[in-house]
């Protein structure tokens, strides 16, 4: 049956860096020609849907930035829901500040100040600010993490540390943990899938690379789960994993496979 809705990750599912993952621009086409919605969803905080609907047109991908979300959109929408006018200490990549920004959040960068400490990916990240991030929960501040990715895949093929690296170190000295990490798999993230799919995700799939965000977020949400083998995760991975998907592909490309029946336009 073709599914109502589709999650695509998109590092490591759609593209690898600045380059699309071969078969990726026909998989969602095909995607398109059978009508189903997509929402593509990212964990990487940095940039804004516009941005990604930039980066993809130029794969080739025509997506609409409303078809886009990122955790740095998640978290931009959660903090103007829930702290609008509340000071905000951002320990994260010039490309989230200048979300927050344009959001019209509050940001300032005296620690005395926060009443929220964001932490997130920030490759200036030090001891002084280390040291700033302590004495900010030390007074109480509400600690917000944009995702929990420990690492993010980098050019080289090697793995760099992520936000979840910088928001483990800081909750670890603080001695506790965020008391929301906005990215997948959260109920945050779920907020944005409920919104673009409506009441019926158990007839939506989620396509992506990672076990603890792509299919812990599918498995959340009742959606069919595929996991793809072209990202971080290797298929040797899976037999001690607690968490199985429905499907495993060697890549976005063998979509197909799963979605069962020919397009409907067909
Ligand atoms: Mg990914």
């Amino acid at each position: 049956v073709t599914p109502r809705g589709v999650v695509l990750d998109l590092d490591g599912t759609i593209y690898r860096g600045n380059d699309p993952l071969p078969g990726a621009r026909e998989a969602v086409g095909r995607l398109r020609e059978r009508d189903v919605q997509l929402l593509f969803l990212s964990n990487n905080p940095t940039e804004t849907p516009s941005a990604y609907a930039e980066r993809l047109a130029e794969m080739g991908i025509e997506a609409d930035p409303g078809e886009i979300a990122s955790a740095g959109s998640i978290t931009t929408e959660y903090l103007v829901r829930e702290h609008p006018e509340d000071p905000i200490l951002l320990i994260g990549a010039p490309g989230l500040r200048s979300q927050f920004e344009a959001a019209g959040l509050s940001l300032i960068d005296e620690w005395r100040e926060a009443a929220v400490l964001v932490a997130s990916y920030d490759r200036e990240f030090d001891y002084e600010r280390l040291t700033e991030a302590l004495w900010t929960l030390d007074t109480g501040a509400t600690f917000v993490g944009t995702d929990p990715d420990l690492t993010v895949p980098h050019p080289s093929g090697r793995p760099v540390p992520g936000s979840g690296a910088i928001i483990g170190a800081i909750a670890r000295v603080a001695g506790r943990d965020p008391g929301v990490i906005c990215g997948k798999p959260s109920a945050e993230a779920r907020t944005v899938v409920d919104r673009r799919f409506g009441a019926s995700l158990e007839e939506c799939l989620i396509v992506g690379d990672r076990l603890d965000t792509d299919i812990a977020l599918g498995a959340r949400c009742g959606m069919e789960t595929a996991l793809v083998l072209t990202g971080v995760t290797e298929r040797a991975a899976l037999a001690g994993a607690e968490l199985t998907p429905d499907h495993v592909l060697e890549s976005i490309s063998d979509l197909d496979d799963v979605l069962g029946g020919p397009s409907t336009t067909d």
